[in-house]
């Protein structure tokens, strides 16, 4: 049995390996620790192996799954060995003392989960494998549980950013992928580990290959333009499909392509900063995606995760959405009545991904027939209504045309068909003669062993005879024991089985000849309803395309519902999108702090912003707690609202569009990260600062705080000149350097602004209203008071204040002397001309002609001039 395990082990990899043993999938030696750390059971041994004993632990198959989702959720993945012949036939094949045969039959890992009980309803699950080709990434992505599949290319810097947005379970490389990729920008920032594959399945034609033969297309174009990179990747994630899958594939849908500059870009930190899908913590209640979602679906609140995630780049787009929006906004009643047909939809889906993947159910079936006859009525309530957005126009024909197959579900199928198909009970009445007539024939037998019961009780008078069921026996007569004689005698007609304690049991010709019936009717409807469900599981595949395009259509139609639920919920508005470089933005608010306040009874206060080519960078300053970050995210989140087509959280909003958002906090704010806080902080500066353009927008909070007072400033100051002269790009920069506010006197197109505060009787009121102008002060010592720091503290604190800002009248404080330094772009200017010459005197050289001595000479000159 060893053998035969570590065989398997090896082949798992690694794998967790549960190895099957009756009742019980077992775990050993390094696997039985690891497993049983995570899922807090007995770790024992048995045997031994190299005089060691070997550790064990072991899960019952009935609760394996509730097992695996927490093996899964810990990181680990886990290969399915299970025993593939009966003990009879091994007994058959290799004599009394043969082992089973045991293969493993499936991978279970994060990406690649179809079962609903191991999946969140309300997230999609992702596997995505990256390649390199021709200097490019190419990157694939499937959630398998709806077989939705897409591709594209990205510059390899541009990586970090693409997974960011597709956040997946696992990724999936070649193993010599290029380090350059492997931990280029934002690839350190990604919570999941990277799985090796050989680098032979990643082949492009291979993927285009494959890709033909899984869609029995001769030629992609139908499905849109792919590239090498992309048709690569393609083939390295089904490759590892094939893996995991032990050679049977799930429910892949045709690849749609995704062009670079279709959405907008957003790296690591600047999902993680904006909480868009997750809060801070990791979890779901706090983020954006919880404050703005009323989906009620599933695949809506999917859908919708996937909307904010990758918000669009292009304005006839993000129109289409917001006009579908908008017209479900106008309709309250329309929007209400589309909202209680959609609550009560299956997810059509998953259903579908599961039937696709081989593991569907009776019920999953069920689905499918109610989802597509829900669909059917959202058709015939939409088709009618007049001056229907185009995206509708386009949305209502997916949700009709398969009346069909529907039709033959619903005539197939009971009521409320089983998950369990091996018990049968689930092909309705009526619609197979000849099952009706097996089923008629075991009904009858059932009676007439009822009637049996009774004339056996007046034929023997033991009024407390019965005839049982169970699984070993069959059916069998029961009389107590002390009635037993009476049917004993010869010629009784009884013939005894067994005794029991109480009770003895006896079998009748004429019951053995109705359970026969019973028996053998109910293994030819068993048979017979095995067919049926092939076959109508045959149908729903022949039809995947159109069934997922239907569950496509109600999801995208749950989201608009849900978006314009939400405004009006909310008194939010829509967006006027403009190509100019604007933000303007009246009574801007931001949705998760508006409603964090809203429970405790306190308003949010509204404020406006207002950003264009001549006056793109604000330096926001202002107290601690002030609101300055809460500002400077509602900006950006509504960007980001207005780009995933939706209605945003301000009276009115003006946004020309954003190539690619940023945003960045300060050090300080970021301590779980673990890594050195301020390197982080400079990496992802520096990130922003090669690859901000014009049409960007960028918010920096505090930057420079994760250092020395002075090394802050100074790179703040640096920073926000660069920004500035260089990248040109909308930005909303807040700090506490009171310095900074020098700026606006070289920088025309950088403005000052302040969160306002005022102390009233000695406290201070924060008031939360951005003003223009510079803060006068900073409340800090007047914050540790609103804070509780104890008042001696604080006295001893202003004592402190008096002697450094007296200091600073003296001397002319921090920032002295920084109004000499030369303009920013004339201190690039002056680094450049020095090059120039530097140049201009290497160009002239005569190489040849120089002594060691003078080429000596001539280096020390060169490096005291630099
Ligand atoms: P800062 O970045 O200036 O330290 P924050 O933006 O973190 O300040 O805001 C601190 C707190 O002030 C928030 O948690 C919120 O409770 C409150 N707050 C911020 N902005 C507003 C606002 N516009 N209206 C009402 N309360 C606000």
């Amino acid at each position: 049995m060893m053998a035969q395990y570590l065989a398997l082990k090896r082949e798992a990899g690694d794998c967790l390996l549960f190895y099957r043993m009756g009742d019980f999938f077992e775990l050993f030696f390094d696997d039985a620790k690891a497993a049983s750390a995570v899922l807090d059971i007995a770790l024992t041994s048995r045997g031994e192996h190299d005089g060691a004993p070997i550790p064990m632990c072991g899960v019952p198959v009935h609760a394996a799954e509730g097992y695996l989702a927490r093996l899964i959720k810990a990181g680990c993945r886990v290969a399915i060995a299970e025993q593939v012949e009966t003990p009879e036939e091994a007994k058959k094949r290799g004599g009394s003392k043969a082992l089973v045969a045991r293969d493993i039959v499936r991978f279970v890992t994060a990406g690649t989960l179809t079962e609903e009980a191991l999946l969140e309803p309300r997230r999609a699950n992702v596997l995505a494998a990256v390649c390199e080709m021709r200097g490019m990434a190419g990157v694939a992505a499937c959630d398998i549980s709806t077989g939705r599949m897409e591709l594209e290319e990205c510059a390899p810097g541009d990586l970090g950013a693409v997974l960011a947005r597709l956040s997946a379970s696992e990724v999936v490389m070649p193993e010599d992928l290029p380090s350059r990729l492997r931990e280029g920008p934002g690839m350190g920032l990604l919570p999941t580990s990277a799985i090796p594959r050989s680098a032979h399945e990643f082949s492009s034609d291979g993927g285009e290959a494959r890709l033909k033969g899984i869609h029995g297309v001769a030629t992609l174009d139908g499905f849109g333009s792919f590239t090498r990179p992309m048709l690569a990747a393609a083939c390295g994630l089904i490759a590892y499909l094939d893996h995991v899958g032990r050679g049977s594939l799930p429910l892949l849908l045709p690849p749609e392509g995704r062009a670079t500059g279709e959405v907008l870009a957003m790296d690591e930190a600047t999902r993680g900063s904006l909480e868009i899908t997750a809060a801070q913590g990791g979890g779901r209640s706090g983020s954006l995606l919880a404050a703005v979602d009323r989906c009620v679906t599933g695949a809506g609140a999917r859908q919708l995760a996937e909307d904010l995630a990758a918000p669009l780049a292009q304005k006839a787009a993000i129109e289409a959405r917001l006009n579908l929006v908008q017209w479900l906004h106008a309709d309250p009643l329309l929007r209400a009545d589309l909202r209680d047909v959609l609550r009560a939809l299956p997810d059509l889906g998953r259903a579908l991904g599961r039937i696709v993947a081989g593991r569907g159910s009776p019920r999953d079936l069920g689905q499918i027939r109610d989802g597509l006859s829900e669909a059917r009525r959202v058709h015939d309530h939409l088709q009618g209504k007049p001056d229907k957005p185009a995206l509708l126009e386009a949305l209502v024909p997916r949700l009709g045309g398969h009346g069909a197959l529907t039709d033959h579900l619903s005539r197939a199928l009971v009521t409320t068909p089983p998950t369990e198909r091996s018990s049968g009970g689930f092909i309705a009445e009526g619609y197979d003669a000849a099952l009706d007539e097996l089923r008629l024939v075991s009904g009858n037998a059932r009676r007439a062993i009822a009637a049996l019961e009774a004339r056996y009780r007046d034929e023997t008078g033991v009024a407390a005879l019965k005839i049982r069921h169970n699984g070993v026996l069959g059916y069998f007569i029961e009389v107590p024991a002390r009635h037993a004689d009476r049917m004993m005698a010869p010629d009784s007609g009884f013939t005894h089985r067994q005794t029991m304690a109480g009770a003895v049991r006896f079998n009748s010709l004429h019951l053995h000849e109705e359970a026969s019936r019973i028996a053998e009717a109910g293994g030819h409807a068993l048979a017979a309803e095995e067919a049926h469900f092939e076959e109508l599981v045959q149908e729903v595949v022949a039809d995947r395309e159109r069934i997922a395009a239907t569950a496509a259509a109600l999801a995208r139609l749950d989201v608009a519902a849900g978006q314009a639920e939400r405004a009006a919920e909310g008194g939010w508005t829509r967006p006027e999108i403009v190509e100019q470089v604007c933000l303007e933005i009246e009574g801007g608010r931001h949705p998760v702090v508006e409603a964090a306040l809203a429970q405790v009874g306190e308003r949010f206060v509204a404020n406006d912003c207002s950003l264009s080519p001549d006056d793109r960078l604000w330096l926001v300053g202002g107290p601690n707690m002030g609101g300055k970050s809460t500002f400077l995210r509602q900006n950006a989140l509504v960007v980001l609202l207005a780009q995933a087509g939706g209605f945003v959280p301000a009276a009115r909003a003006k946004v020309g569009l954003v190539d690619r958002l940023f945003s960045r906090v300060g050090a300080a704010d970021n301590l779980a990260r673990g890594r050195s806080t301020f390197m982080v902080e400079m990496v992802e500066t520096a990130a922003i600062l090669a690859q901000a353009t014009e049409r960007s927008f960028v918010i920096l909070d505090e930057v420079g705080r994760g250092t020395s007072t002075y090394d802050g400033l100074a790179l703040a100051w640096a920073v926000a000149e660069a920004i500035h002269e260089n990248n040109r790009c909308r930005c909303l920069f807040a700090t506490h350097y009171h310095e900074l506010a020098r700026l606006a006197e070289t920088c025309p197109a950088l403005s000052l602004h302040h969160v306002r505060a005022k102390e009233w009787k000695g406290d201070l009121v924060l008031l939360h209203e951005v003003a223009e102008g510079a803060a006068d002060r900073s409340y800090g010592l007047a914050v540790a008071k609103l804070a509780g720091v104890p008042k001696s503290v604080v006295a001893r604190a202003r004592a402190v204040l008096d002697k450094l800002e007296k200091g600073r009248a003296e001397t002319g404080g921090l920032a002295a002397g920084l109004g000499e330094l030369p303009l920013f772009a004339a201190a690039a200017h002056l680094e450049e001309e020095s090059r120039d010459s530097l140049r201009d005197r290497l160009q002239g050289l005569d190489v040849d002609a120089l002594t060691p001595r003078e080429a000596l000479d001539l280096l020390y000159e060169l490096k005291r001039d630099a």
